[in-house]
């Protein structure tokens, strides 16, 4: 277990915080400020408890030199405007610098420290980098879960000098996770899509021992089609993974792990805006035709498998959602998912890059227990991986 901001006396203290800034610019100016706005619960929790907040954080990929461009300067302006508070910006990350910035910040105000990634130090996990950013505060809060597969020195190095804390997003972003794949309320289905089996193989191999329903969609629904003596015409299909699939698939069995895949599609010539296309029975995909959704018929059948699930946990689109009407099937049921949700039969849980663009392009991302922004480490948490950055709170 972890400790959380309710679990250490603040008052006066100075928290070093691990937060994700690494956000997205355009012309040197912050184009989306959510990771800035989720930051709000932890630093909000942490100034009404009477501590001083310093903002740690890593952007872009400097590899260990100062490069102007991916200096935190334009964020720190961005962190002033979103969260409302005075913003003090250190031009260095430790020693006097950073100490000066932070012995000059007035109490309800907040400190960020330029890119950790300037020193090499950082991403080597290095110790003395580790204690040289500890002395900066008494306190350590790691909300940066997006960060926590990687064992930085900021991330992991660091816990072992202070104490360590979850901050609110971490704490969620932790508890979600628990409710889904520790000890969720049964039976739980997975979604797993997108395009490729091989990417996701390890999260597959995790999930035929944890969950009661996989249900496998997208692309990589084709190469278990396919390993099944399906025809899948020219849709994307790792025809050389056939083996691998029939592992998985025998591995489910012995879990007692049913397995969803499509009983209708839909198919088209090209995956382009406008292209006709037509569903099918998964015995009738004609040789020049691709797969690029799930049909209706197996829409229906997987919502209705959803009303008996309680919990769900969801990676991947069911299709090449990009382009209609190769959505359908991914907003079908990712709208099933959500009115189950309101209804509180069922704890969803989603993540990954191009789920959480799916979900919000279907308008339900409010709708979901939780979902997920981490990208990579969300990923590895779905693997079974123990995260660095999570471990070492639970310490
Ligand atoms: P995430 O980023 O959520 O982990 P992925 O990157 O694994 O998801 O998968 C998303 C991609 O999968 C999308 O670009 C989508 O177009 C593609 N995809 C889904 N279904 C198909 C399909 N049937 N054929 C080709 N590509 C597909
Ligand atoms: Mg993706």
């Amino acid at each position: 277990m972890f400790k959380t901001l309710d679990d250490f006396d603040l008052s006066g203290k100075t928290a070093l915080v691990r937060a994700d800034l690494n956000v997205p610019m355009r012309d040197g100016t912050v184009s989306d400020a959510t990771r800035i706005e989720r930051l709000r619960p932890t630093v909000d929790a942490l100034i009404g408890a009477g501590a001083k907040v310093v903002l740690l954080s890593h952007f872009g990929r400097p590899k260990g030199k100062r490069v102007a461009d991916m200096s935190l300067a334009p964020v720190a302006k961005a962190v002033e405007a979103v969260l409302g508070r005075p913003v003090t910006f250190a031009e260095e990350c430790v020693g006097d610098a950073a100490k000066a910035a932070i012995d000059a910040a007035p109490m309800d105000g907040i400190v960020v420290l330029e890119n950790l990634r300037f020193h090499a130090e950082e991403e080597g996990n290095d110790p003395d980098f580790a204690k040289a950013l500890a002395t900066l505060g008494d306190v350590y809060v790691n909300d940066a879960f997006s960060a926590a597969h990687r064992a930085h020195a900021s991330t992991h190095a660091i816990a072992q000098c202070l104490p360590a804390l979850a901050g609110r997003n971490m704490q969620a972003e932790l508890e979600a996770l628990d409710a889904a794949l520790g000890e969720p309320r049964r039976p739980v289905a997975a979604v797993v899509g997108g395009a490729k089996v091989s990417t996701k193989l390890d999260v597959l191999n995790h999930l035929v021992d944890k969950v009661d329903l996989l249900i496998i969609g997208g692309g990589m629904a084709n190469t278990f089609l396919h390993a099944m003596g399906k025809d899948v015409g020219k849709s994307l299909c790792e025809k050389d993974l056939a083996d691998t699939a029939r592992q998985i698939l025998a591995r489910a069995d012995a879990a007692g792990c049913r397995i969803g895949l499509p009983s209708d599609v839909t198919v088209a010539a090209e995956f382009a805006a406008g292209a006709p296309s037509d569903s099918v029975p998964l015995d009738a995909v004609q040789a020049d035709k691709m797969i690029l959704d799930i049909g209706p018929q197996t829409a229906e059948a997987l919502s209705a498998e959803l009303e008996s699930c309680r919990t769900l946990i969801w990676n991947g689109p069911m299709g090449a959602f990009e382009i209609p009407p190769f959505d359908a099937g991914t907003v079908a049921l990712a709208k099933k998912a959500a009115a189950l949700t309101q209804a509180g039969s069922l704890t969803s849980v989603a993540g990954g890059g191009d789920t959480v663009a799916a979900l919000a392009a279907a308008g339900v991302s409010e709708q979901f227990t939780y979902v997920s922004t981490a990208g990579g480490a969300f990923l590895e948490w779905m693997e079974g991986r123990e995260l660095p950055g999570v471990a070492a709170l639970s310490a």
